[in-house]
């Protein structure tokens, strides 16, 4: 087989296709070296070397050897230069290279082949004794810390005890004599430690500097972080051996690093910084302060330190030009790496450059301009997610920050305000005109009103589709939850993580897209929406064939999701509007009831203001299609449960204590999520569908009124299991909707359908569909019952999972495509057969997650339904997977 690609001189064996096989470095080295640009020649050897590696009790393919010494040979001729000669020696770097990068998590080596007597050339050949003597040393300590074990902290001590014997503060201070001496300490160091001398051969130290390049790639540090980008094992690294170029030669060498255009604003202009008489690491380190590439950067900057424009023109325009020629080459930005070596130039590195949301905007925008890329591979550019960090407020990444606790990033932006424990706090403060994070264990719907009032919400319970989590993402507030390293106490009034104790009153910040909780006050960013996020949002509209909805329950979110662009309601959870202080009461009579009557006339007190709800947002959705759903949450949680409160609420509706404490008691369930919520609700008490039903009719007649144009409204029942559920309650939706029909003179359309949340369902959609006009999955209970994992408790455990590697992705999080997404298939397929014009739609969390939208366009679902600062990630997403 053939396992090593050669390149430089204006040819190579690959190119930039060939990711996997040679890992991003190697493949964009062969392409510029193909190009006929300046790269130092080399070799890269494959990543199907490093399975092998694994394979075969880490040893090599029998050819790899021979191979090696070709590409040295070809190196050789190149550089005129040769491992171990006394002359002319070659050193080599050894580096690490995956398909996609993993920064700083595998090994690599510098310098390699220089020993006793290479090291001697060197100084002859640069004519610089000290940057020799000092390339050796490093040499020694880099490979022998990489490759032979020996803890780089055993070589820094003896460097610091040295220059404590010199009296001298700065490396920099230190002579050639001194490195020498350091070098016979170092080379006694690793006699004892090793029990053998330093290598001196140069091709032993290149097998060793391979073979540990390879090992690297099951160290910690890379496993973790394979793990958390879901990186797979099986890709393996790359390793690619070149000629060393050197940019710590005098002040004719420099090295650096550049973005074609600016990675944090967009703006087309080359970015970059570099040092005179320095190595790469140098720059990463910071040691030094690097200096300006272009004058215009120096002069925006005020740094009196001269430009590489200035200081090297000629490298410069070498340079400048090698950008533009990489950048229309790729058609993207390019992260470049360079060595100036006597101010020749050479390029170490190039690719596709990270880069902020709102300069991903920017590029894409400015490239279609240019010509250079059409509008559909713009809008597939952009990273859906990404686009959080323009809708909400974001922490200035130059803050300075002290972490208080770090825990589940539940719904995206900063806030920062006063710690308040209790809904009633945040209120009072929020009248004040003061900001507050609410700091709760966990919340419950009682909270809603504290969390409107807030800036931000905390947890030290529940995972991401905790009550506090969901809730917070729909009203766009910033929320960390499940902070199980924080205990609070509500009766001192303080919450404390390790040493730390925080009381109601201080400050916090919380960062909604890391999921940290920061001491203090932290600056933030504001957002902004740019003409480059409206230009992108009109093209990904045009390529996307999915509708957006949104999950909206006040007028506030609908006129909220409307502004970002949402076609519709896709789910509106009426529970929520019963919450409200001034109806939570009538809710309250309507469950103490002892009678139908009772009911009945309870609910004649909610029916206007259910009515006038619905109004508005038919209203406001002028003419959108508007899923309404009938009530869902079990009646326990509509009833206060201290003692306190109970006796509270007991006086507010005149009656006695006891009376709600017994029905509290009777409404208790051991699992509320499987117990009499849904559906089950209207079969036992129907005249609650029926109210609910009347509202929705009399609101859409007002509002086609009000609007002049019809509304059609959806009316969904949830939690359905059987066909004879759904029939039962769709017959009292019916003859209410004739009944108000007959009252008002009026005629409308509406539409009846479900729910499709529990595995019954799905397996019986035929059947169901017969009576159901359409179906919304719900994936979030659709989830809870397929695993059977409780969608409040999954926090607890689902974290272990994720590091145990048994899961990729939390599946409340990201459909689980295998067991979720199986039923919604075969839902969709079912209803489809019963009803081919079905129209099916998603309303879980997931309907915003893109990798979950990208499934929904697989199964040809007509639209997918979000909260409302999901919306445009939605159409993005939606515009990728339909392109
Ligand atoms: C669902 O279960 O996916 C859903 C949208 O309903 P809820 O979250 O209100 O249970
Ligand atoms: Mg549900």
């Amino acid at each position: 087989g053939k396992w090593v690609y050669t390149f430089g001189d204006g040819k190579a064996e690959g190119d930039a296709k060939q990711r996997d096989l040679l890992g991003g470095k190697g493949a964009n080295l062969a392409e510029m070296a193909s190009l006929g640009l300046p790269v130092p020649p080399g070799m890269t050897i494959t990543t199907e070397v490093c399975t092998y590696f694994y394979e075969h009790g880490e040893s090599y393919p029998p050819e790899l050897e021979g191979q090696v010494n070709d590409a040295l040979d070809l190196i050789a001729a190149s550089t005129g230069r040769s491992f171990g000669d006394a002359k002319m020696p070659l050193l080599v770097s050894v580096r690490s290279g995956a398909r996609i990068s993993m920064p700083g998590m595998m090994d690599t080596v510098l310098n390699l082949g220089l020993n006793d007597t290479t090291v001697e050339a060197l100084a002859e050949n640069a004519g610089d004794e000290r940057f020799a003597v000092d390339s050796y040393r490093r040499f020694i300590q880099m490979y022998s810390d990489v490759v032979l074990g020996v803890p780089m902290r055993l070589f820094d001590e003896h460097l610091e005890a040295l220059k404590e014997t010199r009296a001298v503060e700065l490396d920099t201070e230190l002579t050639a004599a001194d490195w020498r001496e350091l070098i016979e300490t170092y080379k006694s160091l690793v006699a004892k430690e090793t029990g053998k001398p330093f290598p001196q051969e140069p091709k032993d130290q290149l097998w060793g500097a391979i073979g540990a390049v390879f090992g690297s790639w099951r160290n910690d540090r890379a496993i973790t972080y394979r793990r958390l980008h879901q990186i797979p094992e099986r890709w393996g690294t790359a390793v690619t051996v070149q000629a060393m170029v050197f940019g710590n030669m005098g002040d004719t060498s420099a090295t650096g690093v550049a973005f074609t255009r600016n990675p944090s604003t967009g703006e087309k202009a080359l970015y970059g910084e570099f040092l005179i008489n320095a190595q790469g690491e140098d720059v990463v380190a910071g040691i030094r302060t690097p200096q300006d590439i272009t004058e215009a950067a120096r002069k925006a900057a005020g740094s009196e330190r001269p430009s590489m424009e200035k200081a090297l023109p000629e490298a410069f325009a070498e340079f400048k030009a090698v950008c533009d020629k990489l950048e229309a080459h790729y058609r993207d930005v390019q992260d470049l790496e360079f060595t100036i070596e006597r101010n020749k130039l050479w390029m170490l590195q190039t690719r596709a450059g990270k880069r902020t949301a709102k300069a991903a905007l920017k590029i894409a925008v400015d490239m279609v301009d240019e010509g250079i890329i059409s509008k559909d591979e713009a809008v597939k550019r952009i990273e859906p997610a990404s686009l959080d960090q323009l809708l909400h407020p974001t922490i200035d990444p130059t803050a300075k920050k002290e972490l208080f606790a770090k825990a589940l990033p539940a719904s995206p932006g900063a806030a920062a305000g006063e710690i308040v424990f209790s809904s009633e706090e945040a209120e009072r403060l929020a009248s004040a005109g003061k900001p507050a994070i609410l700091c709760r264990i966990e919340t419950s719907p009682e909270d809603i009103s504290g969390m409107h009032a807030a800036q931000g919400i905390f947890t030290t319970r529940g995972g991401m589709t905790s009550h506090a989590a969901v809730v917070a993402r729909g009203m766009g507030k910033p929320c960390v939850s499940g902070a199980g390293t924080v205990r609070i106490n509500y009766a001192a009034g303080t919450m404390t993580a390790g040493d730390t104790t925080l009381k109601a009153g201080d400050f916090v910040t919380i960062d909604g897209a890391t999921g940290e909780v920061l001491v203090g006050e932290v600056a933030m960013l504001k957002p902004e929406l740019s003409g480059d996020f409206q230009r992108i949002m009109a093209w990904a509209d045009a390529a996307r064939r999915m509708k957006v909805r949104t999950n909206a329950d006040t007028p506030h979110d609908a006129r909220t999701a409307r502004e970002f662009g949402a076609e519709g309601i896709g789910l509106c959870r009426t529970e929520h509007m019963f919450f409200d202080p001034a109806r939570i009461n009538a809710m309250r009579e309507m469950i103490l009831a002892d009678d139908t009557a009772g009911r009945r006339a309870a609910l004649d007190k909610l029916l206007p203001m259910q009515r006038e709800d619905f109004t508005q947002l038919f209203e406001i959705m002028a003419g959108l299609p508007v899923t309404i759903r009938l009530l869902d949450p079990p009646l326990h949680e509509f009833i206060p449960h201290g003692e306190e409160e109970i006796k509270e609420v007991a006086a507010a509706l005149g009656v006695d204590p006891d009376k709600l404490r017994n029905r509290a008691r009777a409404l208790a369930e051991f699992n509320p999520m499987l117990g009499h919520r849904g559906c089950r609700l209207a079969v036992s008490y129907p005249e609650i569908a029926e109210m609910q039903s009347r509202a929705i009719f009399e609101a859409a007649i007002a509002a086609a009124q009000k609007t002049g144009s019809p509304v059609v409204p959806e009316v969904m029942v949830p939690l359905v299991g059987l066909a004879s559920e759904l029939e039962f309650v769709k017959k009292r939706i019916d003859a209410t909707a004739k009944a108000v029909s007959e009252e008002t003179g009026q005629t409308f359309t509406y539409q009846v359908g479900t729910m499709v949340e529990l595995p019954r369902a799905a397996l019986n959609a035929d059947r169901i569909a017969t009576s159901a006009e359409f179906f919304s999955f719900g994936t979030n209970d659709l989830t809870q019952t397929t695993f059977g994992i409780s969608r409040d408790d999954a926090g607890v455990f689902l974290g272990s999972y994720l590091r145990e590697a048994i899961i990729d992705v939390d599946p409340f999080v990201s459909i689980d495509v295998d067991g979720v997404g199986a039923l919604v298939k075969i839902a969709a397929e079912k209803g489809r057969q019963t009803r081919p014009d079905i129209k099916l739609g998603i309303c879980g969390e997931h309907g915003g997650d893109p990798a979950s939208i990208a499934f929904c366009e697989t199964v040809g679902l007509d639209y997918v339904s979000c909260s409302p600062f999901r919306v445009p990630i939605a159409r993005l997403a939606a515009a990728q997977a339909a392109l």
